[in-house]
């Protein structure tokens, strides 16, 4: 874990950008050490790791859930998630509202975009989000509450790609707001950047950067 690194990241960044510490595959005693340096916003990758981190840990840590969301392990995140990131189709979107009914709560999700090139990685176009959000269904659902976008950029070290991967979600996220959102001031988050394209996705409008590796280390082979 590089403290060091955490600390001039914490004091570089402008204050519109939330660092989310992605802790996924990561030991409870390290969540605590960043905890104790002040930081509240965490990201987790899979619902059973987090529901058992949100039961050990400090209850006035902000969970973020980023990684692939399958339906049945909805459940286990729903009453206490922060903010969940990666919705990628109308059917997680309601299933997310069903288990959020059961709650009592709203839960905020933002919409996940496939910006990268890459087949394998998940999310909209942005025809589908809005035949998504012009749909009656989605009127229907009164237990969510959209915040925003996401994305990942492409694995590439082509510098000029990322960045043109980040202004497009960029360009989504101002057609969302413009068309369905511009009388909903909490939708206003643009989640992009991860260990190493942060500093072009803050230069490109990000608000929440999603850092693992750059703080904790290296993920073991396999999981991450
Ligand atoms: C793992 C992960 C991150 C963090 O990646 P690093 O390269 O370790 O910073 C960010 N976002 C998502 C969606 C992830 O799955």
């Amino acid at each position: 874990m590089n403290q060091e690194f955490y600390k001039n990241l914490i004091g570089e960044i402008p204050s519109r950008v939330t660092l989310i510490a992605v802790s996924k595959t990561k030991p409870e005693s390290d969540i605590l050490t960043l905890y104790e340096l002040g930081q509240r916003h965490f990201g987790e990758n899979w619902a059973q790791e987090l529901r058992q981190k949100h039961e050990d840990l400090p209850k006035d840590i902000c969970w973020h859930f980023i990684g692939h969301l399958q339906t049945n392990k909805i459940k286990y995140i729903i009453p206490y998630v922060h903010l969940i990131h990666s919705i990628d189709s109308f059917h997680l979107l309601e299933e997310v509202n069903r288990q959020a009914e059961k709650c009592g709560r709203v839960v905020p999700c933002l919409l996940q975009f496939h910006i990268a090139t890459e087949e394998t990685k998940f999310g909209f176009s942005l025809e589908e989000c809005f035949q998504m959000i012009e749909n009656q269904e989605f009127k229907k659902l009164q237990n969510i509450e959209l915040r925003g976008v996401m994305g990942m950029s492409s694995v590439t070290d082509d510098q000029s790609q990322i960045r043109r991967e980040f202004a497009q979600l960029r360009t989504y996220y101002d057609e969302l707001k413009q068309n369905f959102f511009s009388h909903q001031d909490s939708f206003k988050e643009i989640s992009m950047g991860m260990s190493g394209d942060y500093p072009i996705a803050i230069e490109e409008g990000s608000t929440m950067i999603r850092v693992g590796s750059a703080i904790f280390g290296a993920r073991d082979y396999g999981k991450g």
